[in-house]
């Protein structure tokens, strides 16, 4: 644990008054049956995100609000009102119903961040069909590995991606029926066995009545990894959104007046929970941009938009701190009042800076893929200790658990023993199964408690501090990335005969993917092979998630049992006790 100063929070701090004041009380009196009321959901029982985020505020008389702001390099922003994403939605969801595509089906979406992303996702849940988001940054690779797992009936993309990662792999996706294509340039597309998404969009009824779903139906798929097998599709349903709501309203501190920017892309979980669902509830301005990351674009962006609450990433603030004081010292950002950021951990630097040079220290706050919403929370209601991910949000039990040798677990009541994360079941955006895994999903619980394969730290005064991932997962520049996948398409190549993939330490990103190869016979571990290698795994699985590093290597440490033993891979790169090797094939 951190020993950096802790933060202290008076009300002087506050810009506007928050929606959590007296943390203590809120939790004791707490209730999701009273979220529920706050959120007035349509008649007869029927629960739809998309209702809630985007009809509502029409039916409130607060159409003409702008929802989205999109901006992008060479072109002035782009507004849209809740108003006209309503008609939009509608647009796309009748659209659907005229293919064919119906409740329970899937639509998965592969773009960047442009407003057809949004329209398509919300649009899609009015339908009841289930959606996908993926990262446009994904090779061909995961991207069919995905789409299969989640048998995809739609595949929503551009016409860019689509002849980059998708038109010769098209046959590799038998399940998807239907290809619809945005034009990047803004026009109409006719690439064969395609449908135009502005053609379909204008013929299609801007009049729709939302397809009946309960709080149980299923609303999105996220995937994520594991450090095994096959991605894992973490199953959301449209209850959820009671915690989209209540963590927007806690632990953003979503006021409608607010001026909103969540960077994530929505091929990550936190850009749909929070970069599309959480800010159109609250009915504030969300500002959506569609570049990469640039530290004088993202300071611009701040000011010229007048960012009012800003939710981020570790990696942009540490890129932030690296572009220097002085970049930041030419933007004031008068507008701005409240940061929050998640995704990896945040150091207390970082926290710290943004105090000293943004007038704001950052908020750390911790959830996953299978939370599906925030979990535990810095607010703005009481100190920062810096480096600490803060208290369970109201309606969130948390506990540090101990594994006990009959299988179950026991709570640890003193306080900074490190143990697993665990949060106590029932929290309404809570997972509600791993995609056609049951197996997988069980193991996750232990009675009661969902058990997060993280390992952190409760302080005495109820603060949570990360401690590290309890599996081998590695978490690059925000993005979950499982080994497994990356050795599988490293052992494609014909040179490949083993390969182990971990997480190297990088002061910017966080972890840095790195693979160990074996080579097969007749190949000599040379620097143009090397490099064939790197540039095969980019090719297979996209920027995000390929290694930035390939090392040669004999032969990998395997366990009696023959998987590859990355906890040792990882011991012997870093120079760290290389623990118990009894397991080791070889080995005593
Ligand atoms: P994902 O499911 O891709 O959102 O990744 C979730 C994982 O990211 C968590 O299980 C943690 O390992 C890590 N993570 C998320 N937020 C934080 C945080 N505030 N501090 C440390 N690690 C975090």
């Amino acid at each position: 644990m951190d020993t950096s100063p802790i933060i202290h929070k008076t009300a002087d701090d506050w810009r506007v008054e928050p929606n959590l004041v007296d943390y203590e009380a809120e939790c004791r009196s707490f209730s999701w049956d009273a979220i529920g009321r706050e959120l007035t959901g349509l008649p007869s029982g029927v629960v739809n995100i998309a209702w809630h985020a985007v009809d509502r505020h029409a039916v409130d008389g607060a159409g003409e609000r702008i929802a989205f702001r999109f901006l992008a390099a060479d072109t002035p922003g782009r507004p849209v009102s809740y108003a006209q994403l309503r008609t939009q939605t509608n647009r796309f969801c009748n659209a659907l119903r005229a293919l064919g595509v119906g409740k329970a089906d899937r639509l998965f979406i592969l773009s960047g961040r442009i407003p057809e992303l949004y329209i398509g996702l919300l649009g899609a849940l009015k339908n009841g069909t289930v959606v996908c988001p993926l990262f446009s940054a994904f090779g061909p690779e995961p991207i069919a590995t995905r789409v299969n797992l989640g048998t995809g009936t739609v595949l929503l993309t551009t016409d860019a991606l689509y002849a980059r990662k998708i038109a010769k792999w098209r046959d590799r996706m038998p399940s998807l029926k239907h290809v619809l294509l945005v034009a990047e340039d803004g026009g109409t597309t006719s690439e064969p066995g395609t449908l135009d998404v502005a053609s379909l969009l204008r013929s299609a009824s801007d009049l729709c009545e939302i397809t009946p779903t309960t709080a149980e139906d299923i609303a999105l798929l996220h995937f994520t990894s594991g450090t095994t097998g096959t991605p894992k599709g973490a199953v959301h349903v449209h209850g959820a959104v009671a915690t989209h709501w209540a963590t927007g309203k806690y632990a953003l501190d979503l006021h409608a007046t607010d001026i909103y920017w969540c960077t994530a892309d929505p091929g990550w979980v936190t850009g749909t929970s929070y970069g599309t669902i959480a800010p159109l509830l609250h009915g504030v301005t969300s500002v959506v941009d569609q570049e990469e990351f640039d530290a004088e674009r993202w300071y611009g962006i701040l000011r010229n938009e007048r960012v009012s609450v800003w939710y981020t990433a570790p990696t942009a603030i540490r890129m932030l701190m690296k572009a220097g004081a002085d970049t930041a010292k030419r933007y004031p950002l008068t507008q701005l009042r409240f940061i929050a950021s998640v995704g990896e951990p945040l150091n207390p630097e970082a926290v710290w800076w943004g105090k000293e040079v943004l007038g704001l220290p950052i908020h750390d706050n911790w959830w996953q893929t299978e939370t599906g919403g925030i979990m535990i929370a810095n607010t703005p209601a009481f100190d920062i200790k810096p480096g600490s991910m803060g208290r369970p949000l109201p309606g969130i039990e948390a506990a540090i658990v101990r594994h006990r040798e009959d299988g179950g677990v026991e709570v640890i009541n003193e306080p900074n023993m490190q143990g697993e994360l665990a949060l106590k079941r029932g929290w309404p955006s809570m997972f509600r199964g791993y995609l056609n895994n049951e197996e997988r999903y069980r193991k996750c619980f232990v009675g009661d408690w969902y058990l997060t394969g993280d390992l952190a730290e409760r302080d005495a005064d109820g603060y949570y501090w990360f401690v590290g991932r309890a599996d081998d997962v590695i978490k690059s520049a925000g993005h979950l990335i499982g080994p497994f996948e990356v050795e599988s398409a490293l052992m494609e190549h014909p040179a490949v005969a083993e390969a182990g993939v971990i997480g190297m330490p990088d002061p910017i990103i966080g972890e840095r993917v790195k693979a160990f190869v074996s080579l097969n016979q007749g190949f000599e571990p040379t620097e143009a092979l090397r490099m064939e290698l790197l540039a095969h795994a980019r090719t297979r699985l996209g920027a995000a998630v390929a290694p930035k590093e390939i090392a040669f290597q004999e032969q990998l440490p395997r366990t009696r049992s023959g998987k590859i033993m990355r906890r040792l891979l990882k011991a012997r790169e870093l120079g760290l006790p290389e623990g118990d090797t009894s397991t080791l094939e070889g080995g005593t």
